[in-house]
């Protein structure tokens, strides 16, 4: 009931802060890793194990293994090594988080999810700490410290909206990383993640989607665009030789309202006459291994690079995915690249060229549909998502990590007629997280993804009853998958779609048949007082 979850109390902890029990409540965490996925990532320590038993079946070594781990980061990332040192605890971000928003659990507050960390790193770290211990905020690093660590970076989706509020600009969510990487050293770590993970790594895909599968998802969503647009379209896969590789998240083909998206992608590469390519195994734009560790990350991203260059591509295009674009942008060049056997993108419709992809050669599909409207070069009818009352939630990644905040809007905007923002404490940089990033889009802690998720929900309600949006559009996997849970618990009546699938909607294909239905098979409905 959302009553129960609305009386959040928001009070000073009992006791000191520094006590680590932990209480594992079901609902409010994830479960741990199968080993079989351990295994086969070839990560360390893979056992049978949950957070709810006492003995944690932790390695002999557990203490030394965590300790050396955080001194080999503390050395090799200048960031985490400065953050773990220059917070004057002003306080600025301590309401800034959704998880504390929607738990009163002070120990979500940024300010103090990172000092659980630091408290350790004064501790073995700094000679203030060896000597003065507690008068300076240090503690010993214990096991239920380690439970402690799980229970909080696991309540934290790494969205960095706190970084936005810091006068110093600490990313909390780096010091979240950090301390899941630390876990991952001695096996603690969440089955949501590793699964996943494990996947990708074997089939190219989150969910061990085979190449003559992925073919068929593929021609299935080929077949219903000709359904709706009466136009046979033809999807290339492994074509040697494209200009362009399109990478999307695996959930685009497999999962509604996904799915929408990805045909609204098919329909606009058809109609500009495209020249690209699928690849079945670079078939996950997605990585789940930016919710384990680094190095994780860039094993699984190895393939997008790896399947540009056998494929012969000039450059990459990339579908709409959050996480997928906070890997591509910031650590996918320096990661696996340089891309040098690619070349800066430049849009075969337009002659744009992407300076802002000099370095990655990947572009955002809004920045090229943007383009593509901008220079004129689609008809299309706003008047076919009249149903729609459209809000726009920037996705975490995509607007935080890699400032895209206009070209989103300007697609929206062009391809339907009522739009309304929320309000702006809670949209562009400053946008509220959904709750279920960074691999906690599970059920089972479903309590905290609709804690976590009310701030954002809130947002949402608010131009539900001003203004009447019955959608909320967005351009993250994740987002689409787990904001439809969150809208049907706090706003009912608000439906969920990716960008593209408005656009779908609206393109006026050469040839196509009258449309009668929209992608979702729903009859088309104009506002006739409107109608352009
Ligand atoms: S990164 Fe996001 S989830 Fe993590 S502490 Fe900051 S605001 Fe909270
Ligand atoms: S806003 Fe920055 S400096 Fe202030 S308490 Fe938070 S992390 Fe520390």
């Amino acid at each position: 009931m959302p009553e129960k979850l609305l009386s959040i109390e928001q009070k000073r902890p009992q006791g000191d802060w520094r006590d680590a029990k932990v209480e594992f409540r079901k609902g409010t965490i994830c479960y741990s890793a199968a080993p079989k996925n351990i295994t086969y990532l070839g990560l360390p320590n893979p056992r049978q194990w949950q957070p709810f038993d006492a003995d944690w079946k932790l390695p002999p070594n557990w203490k030394q293994t965590v300790l050396e781990g955080m001194k080999e980061r503390l050395q090799k990332y200048r960031s985490f090594r400065l953050f773990m040192e220059i917070c004057v605890r002003c306080g600025a971000c301590a309401d800034k988080c959704h998880f504390y928003v929607g738990s009163g659990d002070p120990k979500n507050m940024p300010v103090l999810r990172a000092e659980l960390m630091r408290s350790v790193y004064r501790r073995y770290f700094t000679l203030t700490g060896r000597l003065l211990g507690a008068l300076v905020g240090a503690r010993e690093l214990t096991e239920d410290v380690i439970k402690e660590w799980f229970y909080y970076f696991y309540q934290c989706t790494g969205c960095r909206r706190c970084s936005v509020f810091c006068p110093y600009g600490i990313d909390t969510a780096e010091i979240t990383m950090m301390g899941r990487e630390l876990l991952d050293l001695i096996g603690c770590n969440i089955n949501w993640v590793m699964e996943p993970a494990a996947n990708c790594l074997r089939t190219g895909n989150h969910l061990g989607v085979q190449p003559h599968a992925f073919q068929d998802s593929i021609q299935f969503a080929a077949d219903e665009v000709e359904d709706i647009t009466g136009l046979p379209i033809e999807v290339p896969i492994n074509r040697k030789g494209a200009e362009i590789l399109f990478v999307m998240p695996s959930a685009d083909y497999f999962a509604t309202p996904h799915y929408y998206t990805l045909l609204g992608y098919l329909m606009l590469f058809h109609e500009i006459g495209l020249d690209y390519t699928l690849s079945a195994y670079a078939s996950e734009g997605g990585n789940f291994g930016l919710f384990s560790s680094h190095e994780l990350t860039k094993r699984l991203n190895a393939k997008i690079y790896e399947e540009a260059k056998r494929l012969r591509v000039k450059w990459i295009l990339g579908g709409e995915c959050g996480h997928m674009w906070r890997v591509f942008h910031q650590y996918m060049d320096t990661m696996n690249g340089p891309a040098d056997f690619l070349e800066p993108p430049v849009s075969p419709i337009t002659g744009t060229r992407f300076e802002n992809a000099r370095s990655t050669r990947a572009v955002h599909i809004c920045e090229f549909t943007a383009d593509l409207i901008h220079h004129g070069k689609l008809r299309l009818d706003r008047g076919r998502n009249d149903r729609w009352n459209v809000t726009y939630h920037d996705s975490c990644n995509p607007s935080r990590a890699m400032g895209l905040l206009e070209e989103p809007r300007y697609v929206l905007k062009s391809v339907c007629r009522n739009f309304h923002e929320m309000p702006a404490n809670t949209i562009r940089e400053q946008t509220f997280c959904c709750g279920s990033g960074a691999g906690l889009g599970t059920d089972e802690n479903l309590e905290m993804r609709l804690r976590g998720g009310f701030p954002r929900a809130n947002a949402v309600k608010y131009v539900k009853e001003k203004h009447g949006v019955n959608l909320l559009a967005c351009i993250c996997a994740i987002d689409k998958a787990t904001l439809p849970t969150l809208m049907e618990y706090w706003v009912p009546g608000v439906e969920v779609a990716g960008v593209h699938e408005l656009l779908g909607n609206a393109l006026v294909m050469t040839g196509e048949k009258e449309r009668t239905a929209d992608l979702r098979g729903e009859p088309l409905v104009r506002e006739e007082a409107t109608r352009e």
